[in-house]
């Protein structure tokens, strides 16, 4: 069977992660979660102090863009984890800060466009499911099948408290709310690939569905296209 690229854009924390894991795990694909790209990225920044509360050093930051390499690799349980110049940092890149940081460097083109870059080489052999905000429309254009998911802001913020308890943390429902907020204005308005619908995505809102259902809906959507692909 041929092998195709599955793109999967949307707003924070509308699971587009577990859609895509599911996917992947189903059509045997490689999965990639751009949004961990992101993170890493800032979480350098951070520890570089390149990235503050109210500053982005635009220039030391352009200087190293080009020596980030950010690469997964699967733990023992089989989970896929980030690295970041060869160290694991999925912990680390996991919080509220690292989150909101992502959200203001991934405005900045030379970031984009470095981080695009790698994509598309990681996307070369096709077989991937890939998820972030801009597959569909910037990285991958002719991917054959596109996916839009989105769900009510609460529904999302009560997902990503969820998240972050598992994970350890305590997090506060009013300040999870206003993240994802904050981060679905920034995502769509920046003037940078802003996150948007491809005219030729399928949209999927999944507030009120299981795991399960949706699943079944991507199954469908993919064995539709990948038979579309061998006629
Ligand atoms: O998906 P996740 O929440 O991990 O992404 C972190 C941040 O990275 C998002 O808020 C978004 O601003 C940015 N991002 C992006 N383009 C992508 C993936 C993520 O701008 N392809």
């Amino acid at each position: 069977m041929k092998k195709i690229i599955v793109a999967i854009d949307g707003f924070s924390s509308c699971g587009k992660s577990t859609m895509a894991k599911d996917l992947a795990r189903y059509a045997g694909y490689v999965y990639v979660d751009t949004g961990a790209m992101y993170r890493a990225v800032a979480l350098l920044a951070i520890e570089n102090g390149w990235l503050t509360e109210d500053y982005i050093d635009e220039e030391n930051l352009q200087k190293n863009i080009s020596q980030i390499k950010i690469f997964f690799k699967n733990n023992a349980a089989g989970v896929q984890e980030t690295y970041l110049n060869g160290r694991n940092v999925e912990r680390e890149i996991r919080t509220l800060k690292v989150a909101n940081g992502a959200s203001r460097i991934s405005a900045l083109g030379f970031v984009r466009h470095q981080m695009v870059s790698q994509q598309q080489l990681m996307g070369a052999e096709k077989g991937i499911v890939m998820d972030g905000r801009d597959i569909g429309t910037v990285v991958f254009p002719q991917a054959e099948l596109k996916i839009f998911v989105t769900a009510r802001a609460e529904v999302r913020a009560m997902r990503r408290m969820k998240e972050l308890q598992q994970k350890g943390q305590k997090p506060v429902f009013e300040q999870v709310f206003a993240n994802i907020k904050e981060r679905d204005l920034r995502d769509t308005t920046r003037t940078e690939s802003p996150l948007k619908q491809a005219d030729d995505a399928i949209l999927i809102d999944n507030s009120d569905i299981t795991r399960a259902e949706q699943q079944k809906i991507l199954e469908k959507l993919f064995k539709e296209r990948t038979e579309l692909d061998i006629q």
